[in-house]
């Protein structure tokens, strides 16, 4: 089994995590608001890359601290954007309302989306395989990204290392999250990179069993 990089080039400021997986396909899961785009090109750097090497953006849902990042990613190098087929719509039309863009006192500039996400759908970046687990909650089109053969769970703003995302946001569900959380219970978890806040890559299922106990 090869070793395949994984590093979180983000989580500045207001910023989701930003994972940079470098496989075959050099991928994203999620960009960030976008706001510090400088910060997160010099990070990738550090990899030898660049944004035109990105070549699929998945973004787990659609807030706007995961999503505003898209379009420095889109413009720089063309790249495929994927989200969970309930929340395409919302980015293909550039909503602020819901992705909370006018929150953070931005718009968001519609966003063309490449590939909508369905459950167990699966994406293949070379060695790595993901599948696609709807996990709505947080929100109704939020994604978890699982690769069996590794053990490693993407889980957005379903699940932190020491908590569950907001569930009192436009479409959120508490029962969802919950049902959501039962379910990536049943995975085998090495290594968890949420979308905000520290990642952990040894012995993590503890974190989803921990968020269990305590929102399921
Ligand atoms: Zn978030
Ligand atoms: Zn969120």
């Amino acid at each position: 089994m090869k070793l395949v990089e994984i590093h979180n080039i983000g989580g500045q400021g207001f910023d989701s995590n930003i994972y940079l997986i470098i496989d075959k396909t050099i991928a994203l899961i999620d960009a960030g608001t976008g706001m510090n785009f400088e910060t997160v090109k010099r990070n990738l750097s550090k990899f030898n890359l660049k944004p035109s090497n990105i070549k699929l953006l998945l973004n787990t849902h659609c807030h706007y601290d995961h999503v505003g990042g898209d379009r420095d990613f889109i413009e720089a190098s063309g790249c495929e954007v994927a989200i969970h087929e309930l929340e395409a719509e919302l980015l293909r039309k550039g909503d602020c309302a819901i992705t909370f863009a006018g929150v953070f006192g931005k718009r968001l500039e519609p966003i063309e989306v490449a590939r909508e996400l369905h459950d167990s759908d699966r994406v293949k970046l070379g060695e790595l395989i993901l599948e696609v687990l709807h996990t709505p909650g947080h929100t109704q089109g939020s994604i978890s990204l699982y690769e069996p053969e590794r053990k490693i769970l993407f889980s957005g703003d379903t699940l932190f290392c020491g908590g569950v995302g907001r569930t009192d946001l436009p479409t959120s569900n508490g029962k969802a999250l919950a049902n959501s959380l039962r379910r990536l219970a049943k995975l085998e978890v090495e290594r968890l990179y949420p979308g905000h806040g520290p990642f952990a890559e040894k012995s993590a299922r503890r974190h989803v069993l921990e968020a269990l106990e305590l929102f399921g």
